[in-house]
């Protein structure tokens, strides 16, 4: 797609309606290539034509990529009946791109969330064949033992028989009952079947109290990013997802 309609390039960067845009041209205030436009639905390229608004130059991008610090309580849709979603938590400046969630944390869970409205690296970072690795940071009711990370290391069976691949567990802070203390882990997974945190300690007998994850592949959390807080990736964090 060489060409576009120049309304068209304009609102899916958000600088304005159609009808905003016709209003725009009017007074006189978009320029292509340093002319002025009289017709905002002229053809234009907008990797090689240079547009600016109000004495600014736009530039042009299809796909965006954001990474969230997803707070609990809100789900990872792009829309829902009775809960608030993690794309309602975005700067307005993102809804003309449209972006959704890459694979889902659960409401109650916090941390890594890659947005985009790329979907094909969405679904290379989803397929199931990609083994993509996802390290969690848990609180675990109560002792998480030697055992259980021998046990994880061969692979669990989940409570509908799924038998999962290994996995890496990292005892950081064995809990203790009596004192209300849960253990303090790391896992890191290489698949995404629902709720996998959870059932697999459910499997070895333990209860997930608190669940965030912390990577994915090669993308770490930013921990400058507050809860429900989210920048775009750097080129570096785009390079190593590609
Ligand atoms: N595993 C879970 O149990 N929940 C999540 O949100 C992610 C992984």
């Amino acid at each position: 797609k060489q060409t576009q309609r120049l309304d068209k390039i304009l609102a899916h960067m958000g600088i304005g309606t159609r009808s905003e845009l016709k209003r725009l041209t009017k007074s006189g205030s978009i320029f292509v290539n340093g002319v002025k436009v009289k017709d905002s639905g002229i053809q234009v390229n907008p990797d090689k034509d240079q547009i600016m608004v109000n004495g600014e130059t736009v530039v042009y991008r299809e796909f965006v990529y954001l990474m969230m610090n997803k707070p609990q309580g809100v789900v990872s849709a792009t829309e829902d009946n009775r809960d608030r979603t993690v794309v309602d938590l975005l700067d307005d400046a993102y809804t003309p791109f449209e972006v959704f969630p890459v694979g889902r944390l659960d409401k109650d869970t916090e941390g890594l969330l890659l947005l985009t409205n790329d979907g094909k690296l969405a679904h290379n970072l989803l397929s199931p064949r990609k083994h993509v690795s996802k390290t969690y940071f848990a609180k675990v009711e109560w002792e998480v033992e030697e055992a259980d990370r021998e046990a994880f290391a061969q692979g669990v069976t989940l409570d509908d028989g799924y038998e999962t691949l290994p996995g890496i567990l990292n005892i950081l802070n064995v809990g203790n009952k009596s004192a209300g203390e849960p253990s303090e882990i790391e896992l890191t997974i290489m698949e995404g079947k629902f709720h996998q945190v959870k059932r697999m300690f459910q499997a070895v007998g333990k209860q997930v109290v608190y669940l965030k994850r912390i990577s994915m592949g090669p993308l770490k959390l930013d921990e400058n990013l507050r809860l429900g807080q989210s920048r775009e990736l750097s080129e570096d964090e785009l390079l190593a997802l590609r």
